[in-house]
């Protein structure tokens, strides 16, 4: 392997040395904690640092220690994950506390093969962990570092592919040094997120600059090469805001699939093409409804990771009440909106009816 040719301690010295005197302070730093390196980790899975810090800050204040959070109950939990997006890595980390708990005396384990058994623990977390909270020779290799790893080394394999993950690892196990595996792995993630960016490498001020291939070979901004992958589905969506007595019908959604048991408005999706006014005629019959259609109706785009939905979102004002309600659906007074965790597609609906500043 190419990394073999470079002067690895150089890069060990060169990186740890930056880190020490450019860390940014963060609130999962300031103390050695498993349980903080845990939830920080899991938060800042597809999330920016400066999203995570008043997420982070407010969980730590509502469930100070794994005990509080297993103890919680399912929903307070996904209602402080709300707007973090993701939730089942909320759901997941919640699960994963209770078997912390249950089975090992409420201290996070500090053996790989323990530790990721936990529910939602996958190889970057369960490395993040036992490098960070217990300071082990452990790589955590996510984005961030397979970007800077592509770039110093100048490897051309495709990082959205599986395969190169391992790659990636073992390239992370030959660099680590014995002495500060935590600070290591850090500086390595704080690198591709400060310095080493995905459009913009500051190149002039990186710490390993004089050992990077690609800045040497001019090859910067074209790795890591990452094949696109497809566009996301795009998906027809009717949302519905009924409204009774002012209060509105809020759903709980399925307890799998996308947005597994958040709450949601009465939504059906992959409809057909054809006018709109036909749909919600169609809607309110289906459900017995007798109502008013507003015309103001919105329009909106929200894209998920692997789907697009086009939304169309029809206000409907009942004369009288339903005779049935759809499952798992209840009425909630206006003030009471914000109790109940909403993912952020149903958060934009609410806003623009203005359920929401
Ligand atoms: S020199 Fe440039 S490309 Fe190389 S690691 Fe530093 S910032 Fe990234």
């Amino acid at each position: 392997m190419e990394i073999i040719q470079q002067d690895i301690p150089h890069i060990q010295n060169s990186l740890l040395g930056w880190y020490n005197a450019n860390k940014r302070d963060l609130p999962w730093r300031r103390h050695s904690n498993a349980y903080y390196t845990l939830v920080s980790e899991i938060m800042l899975q597809q999330t920016k640092v400066a999203t995570v810090i008043p997420y982070f800050e407010r969980f730590i204040s509502r469930f100070p220690t794994v005990y509080d959070l297993a103890a919680a109950n399912d929903d307070e939990v996904v209602k402080l994950w709300e707007g973090l997006g993701y939730y089942s890595r909320a759901r997941n980390l919640h699960a994963a506390v209770k078997e912390v708990v249950a089975i090992y005396g409420g201290q996070i384990p500090n053996r790989k093969t323990e530790i990721s058994k936990l529910k939602g623990i996958g190889p970057y977390t369960t490395g993040a962990v036992l490098s960070i909270a217990y300071n082990q020779k452990v790589p955590a290799v996510d984005g961030n570092v397979m970007r800077v790893f592509s770039r110093i080394f100048a490897l051309e394999d495709d990082i959205a592919k599986p395969a190169t993950r391992k790659k990636m690892e073992e390239v992370a196990e030959l660099l680590i040094p014995d002495h500060s595996p935590g600070d290591f792995n850090q500086a390595l993630m704080e690198l591709g997120a400060t310095v080493c960016t995905p459009k913009s490498p500051q190149c002039l001020f990186c710490p390993v600059n004089d050992s990077c291939l690609a800045y040497e070979k001019g090859l910067e901004k074209v790795l890591p090469i990452k094949k696109k992958a497809r566009a996301p589905e795009k998906i027809s969506i009717m949302m519905y805001a009924v409204t009774f007595n002012r209060k509105l019908l809020v759903v709980k959604r399925p307890a799998s699939g996308l947005l597994a048991n958040m709450w949601s408005l009465p939504t059906e999706d992959r409809m057909e093409e054809m006018p709109h006014l036909q749909q919600v005629e169609e809607y309110c019959e289906i459900n017995g409804y007798s109502a008013k259609i507003s015309k103001d109706i919105y329009y909106f785009d929200h894209i998920f990771s692997h789907r697009h939905w086009k939304i169309v979102l029809i206000p409907i004002e009942l004369d009288q009440p339903p005779e049935f309600l759809p499952k798992r659906s209840i009425w909630v007074e206006q003030h009471a909106i914000s109790d109940f965790a909403f993912p952020k597609v149903y958060l934009k609906a609410l806003e623009q009816l203005g359920y929401r500043n």
